[in-house]
């Protein structure tokens, strides 16, 4: 089969991925092996790339959104998943079932955690490979290239919302509005929340005028209204003051990405009393990716993909990393 695999990290302008044929993996006792479909690029496949996250396996393949079909089960896998079945892996792929954490539903801090296309070989290939008890079942009504996206920039966002706290009928703020604002964006307005978004680049604005946001403007601009909640979901540490001064009294910023820049000195009285808080948001639970696919299956979401041909990964990185397209790239073996 033919795949990707990170080399050497480094900056995408340079060639920290190389692309070439090998043997289709086998699945282990209780894997499916997935012909991909449909692979979407999140921006979390950059920081692997790039040496942003450190190195957890030597030339990953990179790749968390699959959407496939299953070609092969593993022994003792049988019973959930059979051949031909459409079935989604997503960025969670392992946790320990024992740990505090585990034990009180909160499996996204299992320090034995695993991930797709960090810790194992992800969906930049033809074929990959997934427990079985981490597979998801997919939402009938959207296409292949559609559904990658919810896999990933759907899920963390789904779980940034939560984390935010945004009361019923409140006041929403967004920073930053590429493949997971704009998914988080529709959930919010499903949820009769107001949506203000503050991101840079025209199509970015575009997307989210669109899609219903109530006011956009520039990532430093003020709302126009004080917001309850704001998610920051561009990776810009520098951000973090702003929103802090933008929230109401006792607002909550989540910080919906794996990685992000330093973050400026906080001035207490300007940013933080009058009990504004800010939350970081990592990973997800599988219950997080179930309720937000019936969600998705609930409420029809528009999603914005810019398909490339797998053997682009490269490219789709680059453009990612310049902010060349709103919404999503998927990657078409
Ligand atoms: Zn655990
Ligand atoms: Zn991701």
């Amino acid at each position: 089969m033919a795949a990707w695999r990170v080399v050497a990290p480094g900056p995408v302008s340079g060639s920290p991925l190389a692309w070439g044929r090998e043997a289709i993996p086998e699945p282990a006792p209780g894997e499916l092996l997935v012909k991909v479909l449909a692979c979407g690029v999140c921006r979390t496949d950059l920081h692997v790339s790039e040496g942003d996250l450190p190195v957890h396996r030597p030339r990953v393949t990179p790749g968390h959104e699959v959407v496939g079909e299953v070609a092969a089960v593993g022994d003792s896998a049988a019973g959930s998943f059979a051949v031909g079945d459409r079935v989604g892996i997503a960025w969670l792929r392992h946790t320990c079932g024992r740990c505090a954490a585990c034990l009180r539903g909160a499996e996204n801090l299992c320090r034995q955690s695993r991930y797709t296309g960090w810790d194992a070989d992800g969906g930049y290939a033809e074929f990959a490979t997934v427990p079985a008890d981490y597979a998801l079942r997919l939402p009938d009504g959207y296409t292949d290239n559609e559904l990658a996206p919810l896999l990933c920039a759907g899920i963390i966002g789904y779980r940034a919302l939560e984390r935010a706290a945004v009361p019923d009928g409140g006041v929403l703020g967004i920073y930053g509005f590429g493949g997971s604002a704009h998914l988080t964006a529709q959930v919010a307005l499903t949820r009769g929340i107001r949506v203000h978004v503050m991101t840079r680049g025209k199509q970015a604005r575009e997307l989210a005028e669109h899609l219903g946001a109530a006011s956009v403007q520039g990532v430093r601009d003020a709302p126009p209204e004080p917001l309850d909640s704001a998610i920051l979901f561009a990776p810009v540490g520098d951000l973090v003051p702003v929103a802090m001064e933008a929230l109401a009294d006792g607002g909550t910023l989540a910080v919906a990405g794996i990685h992000l820049t330093d973050i400026p000195p906080l001035d207490y009285q300007r940013h933080l009393f009058r009990e504004r808080q800010i939350c970081s948001v990592t990973a997800n639970t599988r219950s997080d990716s179930v309720e937000f696919l019936r969600i998705a299956a609930e409420h029809r979401l528009s999603i914005d993909v810019h398909p490339y041909p797998l053997d682009r990964a490269d490219r789709a990185l680059r453009d990612l990393a310049g902010g060349k397209f709103s919404g999503a790239a998927v990657l078409e073996p």
